[in-house]
């Protein structure tokens, strides 16, 4: 089995066994193997040698990602212009399933997004409906109509459609399982004027 395999597989396991996962959707079942050229980026590359700790169940998806990451396509879909040159550098996401993922799914995307600490990931939005699932690390949560929440391991935040949300690490790098769902899944996070 390929790293990436063994990724889904373990990214699945996680799924599969957290509530929270499986009351906002189903683990998909229209998945099918993609080619897909690896993109390095500086936060994949640099994920080795970073402590992330997990839980039980976090543990396996992390040390998966680990040994995936250098096989993988890192995206950060934002400029420096939007976002400055430090949130690019500690930044980076992994489309494992969707759309455009190592694994074609149309029913469902799954992401595994990385950000360094202290870092700002500003106002945004997108039409998709998502769920942020915490792998390692914690970051405090803000969206337009919820209250402000500290997202440890384990924990998970739903945003609605077109829901405004901005995101801020704190002091250890922060991981995270996002999933969209809904009308949208194929589009891209925007930022937004607050
Ligand atoms: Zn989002």
């Amino acid at each position: 089995m390929s790293p990436i395999a063994r990724l889904l597989a373990a990214v699945r396991t996680l799924h599969e066994s957290q509530p929270a996962l499986m009351r906002f959707a189903p683990w998909p079942d229209d998945l099918t193997e993609q080619q897909v050229t690896p993109l390095p980026c500086p936060a994949g590359q640099s994920l080795g040698q970073r402590a992330l700790p997990g839980s039980r169940w976090t543990a396996p998806v992390i040390r998966a990602l680990r040994r995936a990451a250098p096989d993988m396509e890192w995206r950060r879909t934002y400029t420096e212009q939007e976002v400055g040159a430090r949130f690019l550098d500690t930044y980076g996401y992994v489309e494992l399933f969707g759309p455009r993922g190592h694994f074609l799914s149309r029913k469902l995307r799954g992401y595994l997004g990385y950000w360094g600490p202290d870092l700002t990931y500003d106002w945004h939005a997108h039409e998709a409906e998502e769920l942020y699932f915490t792998l390692s690390g914690s970051a405090v949560f803000s969206a337009h109509g919820s209250p402000n929440a500290v997202m440890k391991v384990g924990d998970a935040r739903l945003h609605s459609s077109n829901q405004p949300h901005l995101m801020i690490t704190l002091d250890r790098p922060y991981l995270a399982y996002a999933v969209w769902r809904g009308d949208g899944i194929e589009g891209l996070p925007m930022m937004s004027a607050s």
